[in-house]
């Protein structure tokens, strides 16, 4: 395994989108937009939307987040009659093109949504009525700092809709939880496992991070022992990425030690292997989820779908983000609105607050499809997409295709006239896998940086 684990020493992209964020551009503007808009609505497919909650308390010094730190409630207050004069956008113009859009989840994210008082949040939720109402969806999912509520107050978050909350633990070690500024016992989380607390709701998940200062593989194995004895219905294991020439906050962990590559691998292995032995399915390249829950039921019904925010059921493929930063992908394109420093100014100026985005070419929706088939099926039914896009397979990806006989020979996938399917093995190298199918990356192989 350390054999295979130092070969691999190399870095790859989650491909949240297909291409990733850095290709997109500035030439995309409000009326690219709209005009994106219009060809969806004309397809009236099922639409996700996602909104966007910057504001937290304290900072976490991983923070990789679009997040700012304010404890002025007018600021916060501005903000929301922003977000609502987003949201109020799009129902006009769904209005004036007698448009109803079909939404089955909503997902306030952040930032930490759950730093909103009762008349903010409440605020936010008329608005949201204007699209959809929430007491009608299949899911509501809203994203809950610990520190910031007690559990009691999911009871009032309950009563607008929502029916999955995503927990932000990240470690559970009192040291790492030190270091990295974020400090929340055990005893504090375990308060949001109650049978109150659990009723109502389709499930909750945990968020947690490898690879953060001062962690070991014996300093995981506990937050993994006691994540598994919190029964949540999803465990999302992200690894840190810890870029301190981008993110400011994350200079103040330069002073600690961090766990290299081949650690953080092997912390992930035995976190994989103790979530599986806990009866948790495996999915996506994160995620661990229970083996009645509907992504381990849509991953065997090869419906799963890969979004911006993790992976989905599949129930809409198409998702409407609204809030500063936040990324749209619908239709063959992918957009993305302005950060918050612009926010207010650009709404002011432009329908749509857009700041980036791309059009995906057929060679890019082929590629796309490949790399999420390998993320989301983990396996590549090749007559299907010969089918689906008239190419021949073997002859469209020749070079991609030598690029694979590595993982071939050392079990990590197997290749056939008919598939291409990722070994037991292969699940720790799904990213460097997909890579070799990106025509961003090719001939490219990204050393691991920093700690
Ligand atoms: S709560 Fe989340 S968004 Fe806020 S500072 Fe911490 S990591 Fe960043």
């Amino acid at each position: 395994m350390d054999e295979i684990v130092v070969k691999y020493n190399w870095s790859a992209p989650y491909y949240t989108s297909y291409p990733p964020l850095r290709e997109w551009t500035f030439n995309f503007k409000s009326e690219n937009f709209e005009n994106a808009l219009m060809d969806l609505m004309n397809k009236n497919e099922p639409i996700s939307f996602y909104f966007h909650f910057p504001f937290c308390r304290q900072k976490c010094l991983y923070c990789f987040c679009n997040s700012k730190i304010t404890s002025d409630r007018r600021e916060i207050k501005s903000f929301l009659r922003d977000i609502g004069t987003e949201i109020e956008r799009f129902y006009e113009f769904f209005k004036k093109h007698s448009f109803k859009p079909v939404v089955k989840d909503i997902q306030i994210g952040g930032g930490s949504p759950s730093y909103m008082t009762d008349e903010e949040f409440k605020f936010l939720v008329d608005k949201i009525k204007l699209l959809v109402d929430p007491l009608e969806l299949e899911e509501f999912a809203f994203e809950v700092d610990p520190r910031s509520i007690d559990s009691e107050r999911i009871e009032f978050f309950k009563s607008f809709g929502v029916n999955r909350i995503s927990l932000g633990v990240q470690d559970f070690d009192p040291y790492v939880q030190k270091a990295v500024n974020r400090i929340q016992p055990k005893e504090l989380v375990e308060t949001f496992f109650t049978p109150k607390v659990k009723s109502g709701l389709k499930g909750i998940n945990i968020d947690l991070l490898y690879g953060l200062p001062l962690q070991s593989i014996d300093s995981f194995r506990k937050t993994v022992k006691t994540s598994i004895s919190l029964s949540p219905e999803r465990i999302t294991l992200l690894k840190y990425a810890h870029t301190p020439e981008r993110e400011i906050c994350q200079r103040a962990l330069e002073k600690y030690s961090f766990p290299d590559y081949i650690e953080k691998t092997r912390i992930f292995k035995e976190a994989l292997d103790s979530f599986e032995e806990a009866g948790y399915v495996h999915v996506g390249i994160n995620d661990f989820v229970k083996s009645d829950d509907e992504l381990a039921i849509a991953l065997k019904d090869k419906t799963l779908h890969r979004i911006f925010n993790g992976f989905s059921p599949g129930r809409a493929k198409n998702l409407i983000a609204i809030g500063p930063s936040s990324t749209s992908a619908f239709n063959g394109y992918y957009f993305q609105n302005v950060y918050l420093e612009d926010y207010n100014e650009q709404l002011s100026k432009t329908k749509f607050p857009i700041l980036k985005g791309y059009k995906l070419s057929k060679d890019d929706l082929i590629r796309r499809e490949v790399i999420n088939l390998l993320l989301c099926e983990r396996l590549i039914n090749i007559k299907k997409i010969e089918e689906k896009y008239n190419i021949e397979f073997k002859e469209y990806f020749q070079d991609e295709i030598e690029k694979l006989k590595s993982f071939i020979a050392d079990d990590l996938i197997e290749f056939s006239e008919e598939f291409i399917k990722i070994t037991s093995l292969g699940k720790m190298f799904i990213p460097h896998i997909s890579s070799k199918f990106d025509n961003f990356l090719i001939n490219k192989e990204y050393k691991v940086s920093g700690p």
